[in-house]
């Protein structure tokens, strides 16, 4: 049976981890099996797999999930929306992923469907209305380890910081054994959330999301998804080096990999428990950055 991610942080820390997305295409479905196997050989503690917004990419997610389960060495960790979800759905689908030998999810509540993320939450009738409350279904429906999004420069939604860490306190008190964050680019923004959350007595590891940058237009697609701000100083290095040359890309490409390769040495300086890497399913930029992280015995610089 595979360990659940509560018992690797109890023994392994800091985790190392990857996100995937669920292809849409055969070509997608080829990139993403290449780049998980290029990825398994650096034995990740666990790799995790998003849930799309409707229809069939949801299938997906519960495809590759199970696939990852039955046909690789790693961990999977299956993302889990209340989008568009009766609560007798989201009941099939936990169970499915545990037939499959799934244990652990990631309760979201995730975005509203359709292009604007940022436009008004509507719950199904059926339905639940924040994270908080699938965290307590998955909880009622088996022994799996779960786990909460956390937001070091607070949640779009939320009118301000301490609300965003009150209300994320009280997501994990309904019985969340760790947390992975939105993708941030200033170690500070992380250690603020996590000193205020310990403050409130609240123990929960809290994995740090990062994404190595590889192409200038990734940044708008960041800032349109997520609603969180990319700092202008690292925005202007990125820009400085843009252009439509092979030699430009690769300038940008670096810069990426040293960006998030700083920022992951900084966080592992600090205790971070945990790196939560997202791949956009390609293995080449995580792997540089890991590696410079990892020596060649699998110490961690630190
Ligand atoms: P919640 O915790 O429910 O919070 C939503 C808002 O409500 C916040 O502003 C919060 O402060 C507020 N709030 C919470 N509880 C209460 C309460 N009781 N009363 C009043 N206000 C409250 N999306 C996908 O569609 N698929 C994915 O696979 C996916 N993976 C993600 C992985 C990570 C690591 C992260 C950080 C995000 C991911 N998302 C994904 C995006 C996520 O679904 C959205 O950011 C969503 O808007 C918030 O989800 P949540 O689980 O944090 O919601």
């Amino acid at each position: 049976m595979t360990r659940t991610v509560r018992e690797l942080l109890a023994t392994e820390r800091p985790t190392w981890s990857f996100e995937f997305f669920p292809p849409k295409s055969p070509e997608g479905e080829a990139q993403l099996w290449t780049a998980l196997r290029e990825l398994e050989r650096l034995r990740p503690s666990f790799v995790s797999v998003t849930y799309g917004a409707g229809g069939s990419t949801r299938e997906g997610t519960v495809a590759v999930t199970e696939r990852i389960a039955a046909e690789t060495t790693m961990t999977p960790l299956a993302h889990l929306t209340a989008v568009d979800h009766s609560v007798a759905e989201l009941r099939h689908v936990v169970s499915r992923l545990a037939a499959a030998g799934v244990r652990n999810l990631l309760a979201l509540r995730g975005d509203p469907p359709g292009a604007d993320p940022q436009s008004d939450w509507v719950a199904h009738p059926d339905g639940l209305q924040y994270a908080s409350e699938l965290v307590e279904l998955i909880r009622s429906i088996g022994d799996f380890s779960v786990g909460v999004a956390a937001f070091p420069e607070r949640h779009p939604r939320s009118p301000d910081f301490d609300s965003d860490v009150e209300w994320f306190v009280a997501k994990c008190q309904a019985g969340a054994d760790f947390a992975i964050t939105q993708m941030f680019f200033r170690a500070e923004d992380y250690l603020r959330l996590r000193d205020r959350v310990t403050a409130r007595g609240c123990e929960v590891p809290i994995l740090a999301g990062v994404m190595p940058v590889t192409n200038v237009r990734q940044i708008t697609r960041i800032v349109e998804l997520s609603g969180q701000a990319f700092p202008a100083e690292l925005a202007e290095r990125f820009a400085a080096l843009d252009g439509e040359g092979p030699e430009a890309k690769a300038a940008v490409r670096a810069l990426g990999v040293e960006v998030a390769t700083d920022l992951c040495a900084r966080l592992l300086e600090e205790g971070v428990p945990g790196i939560h890497f997202i791949t956009m399913n390609r293995s080449t930029a995580t792997r540089d950055v890991f590696t410079n992280l990892v020596g060649p015995d699998g110490d961690v610089r630190g």
